[in-house]
């Protein structure tokens, strides 16, 4: 192989192009990512959080404490002003965790660094071309590169989406917010109001400003006048604004790739679906797209697995793209101040408060509920693994210690030794162990008690085992690729 040529090389070195190529690299992948920006600084405002279920997959990864030790944990999700508590649910982090983008990106950097992953910064993927066995890129260093597949994580105006020639399918900006820090000579009022807010910035100094625009605003640097304009609009004065530290716009324009794949181009994070923030869904989102497709690629470009294993991270993760995109255009419709979302809000403010409710849109918000459809059968089958506490022959275990490795691992709870899955043996881990204790489900709530789970990299259920091992040989194909030829079988 030249030194130009890689199995896979990832479009964008923010946090959903960090987490797959680190998941690559896990599974032995040689990738390369290629990222525009000269270190890891994020310009203007971006997430301010991350919710239950990247903590659980980051927890899976063994580095959740990182992060949890530089954030703080928050009951932050709401809708139409009512709160969505996870206290209750079964988690080991049923909270959010307030850390800004710049931070998220920073400590999961870190990780990507021990890994060992190469990446080439200050240039940009300005074109490609893909043909039967690969891709060629062409660099804005004049460089040219090769690889087997190419995935987009190059954010909302992915060159790789568009190169491509998938549409991008879904409505324009019809609202426009500019988020700023910033000094004033005078003192604002602080606290929410119609179409935004003003609070006081970490730095002591400025305040942070979210304001709607009062015609729709292009463009993601807008100017001082411009956020002067806007205060002016809410406020009738604009406080004496100077000095931004920070100064940004974001829209609602919403939209999603039609198809996460084209044959060996594939498109995740903010690459397959942009959405306005509010909700704080996006960088969730793509950390989570960036985890499902990572060890199927990994398996595909190993010769593990058919290539056809790709399309189901299509099947999976645009159901889930598509929910997010529903979700946030909600909170963004109800934060309009007219009569008529008044009424709406306040109605669903009586909705929300009642039990049922609640607790689905908190499962969703969370994504803590999501489910992958794998057919009918037990209530696990498709969902996340719950992180149980698990009694070895060596001692205490967590299940997600287990997937720190991001290899699949077949439990076995019912009689030590009873599951042969010899034939996979190179590929699966499996560990006979007990768990005694009930089975509870974020949203679903208590389910039989499997003897048997097979669980993929990404911490979702394969195939869970009643009494008998039915299904399972199935299940390891389809996932992990065909039984390894016993030895006689050879001849
Ligand atoms: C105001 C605001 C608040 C938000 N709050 C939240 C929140 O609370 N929670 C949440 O989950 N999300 C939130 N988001 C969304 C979140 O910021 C994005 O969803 C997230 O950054 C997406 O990550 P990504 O890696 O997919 O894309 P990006 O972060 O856009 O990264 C893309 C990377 O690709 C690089 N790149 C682009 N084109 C090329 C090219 N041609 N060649 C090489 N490199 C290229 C860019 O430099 C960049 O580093 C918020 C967004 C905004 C604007």
């Amino acid at each position: 192989m030249r030194s130009s040529e890689h199995e896979v090389i990832v479009v964008g070195g923010g946090p959903t192009g960090m987490m797959l190529a680190a998941e690559l690299r896990l599974a032995g992948v040689d990738v390369m990512v290629v990222e525009r920006r000269m270190d890891r600084t994020v310009d203007g405002s971006r997430a301010r959080g991350i919710n239950a279920r990247t903590l659980e997959v980051l927890d899976q990864r063994g580095i959740v404490d990182r992060f949890l030790a530089h954030g703080q944990t928050h009951q932050g999700h709401s809708l139409a002003g009512v709160s969505l508590d996870l206290s209750g649910f079964p988690s080991r982090h049923p909270y959010g965790l307030a850390l800004v983008q710049q931070q998220f990106e920073r400590i999961l950097g870190g990780w990507f660094d021990e890994l060992g992953v190469s990446i080439t910064r200050g240039v940009e993927l300005v074109d490609f071309a893909q043909d039967d066995e690969g891709i060629d890129l062409e660099l804005s260093s004049g460089r040219s590169l090769r690889a087997a597949y190419l995935v987009g994580c190059d954010g909302g105006r992915s060159v790789v989406r568009k190169g491509a020639g998938i549409e991008f399918a879904g409505s324009e900006a019809t609202r426009s917010w500019l988020i700023a820090e910033v000094k004033m000579t005078e003192e604002p009022e602080i606290g929410v109001r119609p179409g935004g807010g003003i609070g006081r910035a970490a730095d002591g100094e400025r305040f942070g400003v979210v304001l709607s625009e009062p015609e729709v605003g292009h463009g993601e640097v807008p100017t001082l006048e411009e956020l002067r304009r806007a205060l002016i609009a809410h406020e009738g004065t604009d406080y004496g604004a100077h000095s931004a530290s920070t100064l940004s716009r974001f829209t609602d324009a919403t939209r999603q790739a039609v198809a996460y794949r084209d044959r060996r181009v594939l498109v995740a994070g903010d690459a397959a679906h942009v959405h306005p923030p509010q909700g704080g869904q996006g960088l969730n989102t793509g950390v989570q797209d960036a985890v499902n497709l990572g060890w199927k690629l990994a398996q595909v470009v190993r010769g593990t697995s058919p290539d056809a294993l790709l399309d189901s991270y299509h099947a999976e993760r645009h159901p889930v793209g598509a929910r997010v995109l529903r979700e946030t255009l909600t909170h963004a419709a109800l934060q309009d101040t007219d009569r008529r979302t008044v009424a709406v809000r306040e109605t669903l403010a009586e909705v929300v408060r009642m039990q049922e409710p609640r607790l689905r849109l908190a499962g969703a918000f969370s994504g803590l509920d999501i489910r992958y459809d794998l057919g009918d059968g037990h209530p696990l089958l498709g969902r996340r693994m719950p992180d149980r506490d698990l009694v070895t022959a060596d001692g205490p275990a967590r299940v997600f210690e287990l997937l720190h490795q991001a290899r699949p691992v077949l439990l076995n709870l019912g009689d030590p030794g009873r599951l042969d899955v010899a034939a996979w043996s190179d590929r699966v881990s499996v560990l006979d162990a007990r768990d005694e204790a009930p089975w509870e489900l974020p949203v679903v709530g208590v389910v039989s008690s499997p003897t048997g789970v097979l669980i993929r990299p990404d911490g979702h259920v394969a195939w869970v085992g009643e009494e008998t091992d039915a299904g399972l040989a199935d299940a390891l194909t389809s996932w992990f690729g065909p039984p390894r030829p016993r030895r006689n079988d050879q001849w």
